[in-house]
């Protein structure tokens, strides 16, 4: 007989003892909120089986030390509750759904039903099985059942609220924390908590506060209601429910506007220095900018995104070694257009990839091992690396020469770079030495192609001219002014 309406106490502690009773005590931990106190959970048997009679903090818990909240002492509530499911209940049958008519029936009946309906939905469309499960922390089990039955639709309590969160910050910076632990408040002098819901006041986060402020630190709170945690805040900001996103965007904006910003701990630690897709015609637009079909040049990092380093102006695998990434700024990728040039002068960027003084890659591309000690670029175009611990060089790659039918016909676009023209023609590639390409020299540059001694006897002729003209001027000047006397 349930005593659900009755003001009759479920428990009474002050009963006499039970003659003859035992008791017990059970470690375990807490389940009325996320953070699993330790508890020490007494049982009494006064015959008729163990009954909790009350619930105490485990002072040798790490995580609360004893310390336990008014939830977690009532659990003995949810225990005994006359509400509480203790077996499972079908619809009656013939009753409207919503209408929440129930009858209890077995387990073994319950285990049969679902078996056979499970068994009926997997023959046929598994993707009609969706699973939600609450907060129950199995959610690695219960996906991985999801996964093997064949559904993708599954999801939990998590998905809704607190896995946004974790997510949104390990792909900032890398990593999550709940109040339950995480927050280096031993460390911190500043601790600005933002949200949390009433259920979440947990032992741990409040013993770590209170020695936090003790220890002279400031604690600000943001929160609609002042409660729980915000009870003790230096600073309380009752912002209005749904605007927490312009509040933080506001902060974010002072920060950079004022460059009150950890540019190393941004540059390393988060994704703040990844170049974005502002092409608004590409799919990928506000997304982070991706070489997918690029060489993996990091195993850590493979997704492949850039920076654009401030060093060399132009764009770099991210977290490339050496390299300075920009936190701010629109910048141009390269298109991937092929031009030409006859600059010789190439470099070794920071991955190792041979480019020109400009920073733009040589194609085909070599890429210089790490531990090369001697490069070596043959007169037919051959590069070869000697690397060390090594007897001889190996051939990294090959430089080509292209001709034209008209190099006149190249457009200029500048950093010395020529791209082809109608006018131009199509390149023609050559190892050089071939098809009257020429040689490569390593170590000279390009000689100029003006014969100095021919160019100073014509400026010396010029000048000659020059002179010999002034002076019939000058001549004639004279004799018309004789002329115009005599007259
Ligand atoms: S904070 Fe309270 S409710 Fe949460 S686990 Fe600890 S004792 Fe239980």
């Amino acid at each position: 007989m349930t005593k659900f309406l009755s003001s009759e106490p479920l428990h009474d502690p002050r009963a006499a003892p039970v003659p003859a009773a035992s008791t017990e005590v059970k470690c375990t931990t807490c389940y009325m909120c996320a953070c699993r106190c330790g508890i020490r959970v007494h049982l009494r048997d006064g015959g008729n089986g163990p009954e909790v009679r009350y619930i105490e903090g485990n002072p040798e818990h790490p995580l609360n030390q004893g310390v336990i909240c008014a939830k977690g002492s009532a659990g003995i509530m949810k225990q005994y509750s006359p509400a509480r499911l203790t077996q499972p209940l079908r619809r009656k049958p013939g009753s409207e759904r919503g209408a929440g008519e129930f009858e209890p029936i077995s387990w073994e009946e319950v285990f049969t039903l679902l078996s056979d309906r499970l068994a009926r939905l997997r023959a046929t469309d598994p993707k009609q099985f969706a699973l939600f499960t609450g907060r129950d922390q199995m959610q690695a089990l219960t996906g991985l059942f999801a996964r093997q039955f064949g559904t993708p639709n599954y999801a939990a309590h998590g998905g809704f609220c607190s896995v946004n969160m974790a997510a949104g910050m390990i792909y900032s910076i890398g990593g999550s924390f709940w109040e339950f632990g995480g927050p280096d408040l031993e460390r911190a002098r500043l601790f600005v908590m933002i949200g949390t819901a009433e259920d979440h006041h947990s032992n741990p986060l409040k013993m770590a506060l209170g020695k936090f402020k003790r220890g002279g630190g400031r604690f600000i709170a943001i929160n609609p209601i002042r409660t729980g945690y915000a009870a003790i805040a230096d600073e309380w900001i009752p912002i209005k429910p749904g605007t927490d996103g312009a509040l933080l965007l506001a902060l974010i904006h002072e920060l950079i506007e004022q460059d009150l910003v950890d540019h190393e701990f941004v540059a390393r630690f988060t994704n703040g220095s990844q170049l974005v897709n502002l092409d608004e015609s590409s799919d990928d637009f506000g997304m982070m900018l991706r070489n997918p079909d690029g060489d993996i040049l990091n195993p850590k990092r493979p997704h492949n995104f850039w920076w654009w380093d401030r060093a060399s102006n132009r764009p770099v695998a991210d977290h490339a070694e050496g390299s300075e990434p920009a936190l701010t700024g629109r910048y141009t990728m390269p298109d991937g257009t092929l031009a030409y040039t006859r600059d010789g002068s190439f470099q070794k960027d920071a991955q190792g990839v041979m480019v020109t003084s400009s920073g733009f890659p040589v194609q085909p591309q070599v890429t210089i091992p790490p531990d090369t000690v001697s490069l070596t670029i043959g007169r037919d175009g051959v590069v070869s690396a000697l690397q060390a611990g090594q007897a001889a060089p190996t051939q990294i790659g090959q430089l080509q020469l292209a001709t034209f039918v008209n190099t006149g016909g190249l457009q200029s676009v500048g950093e010395n770079l020529y791209v082809e023209t109608a006018s131009s023609g199509t390149p023609t590639p050559n190892t050089p030495g071939t098809n009257g390409a020429g040689l490569l020299n390593q170590g000279f540059v390009e000689t100029s192609n003006v014969n100095v001694v021919e160019e100073l006897v014509s400026m010396i002729e010029t000048q000659r001219a020059y002179e010999v003209n002034s002076k019939m001027i000058q001549a004639t000047d004279e004799m018309m002014k004789n002329a115009a006397q005599t007259l």
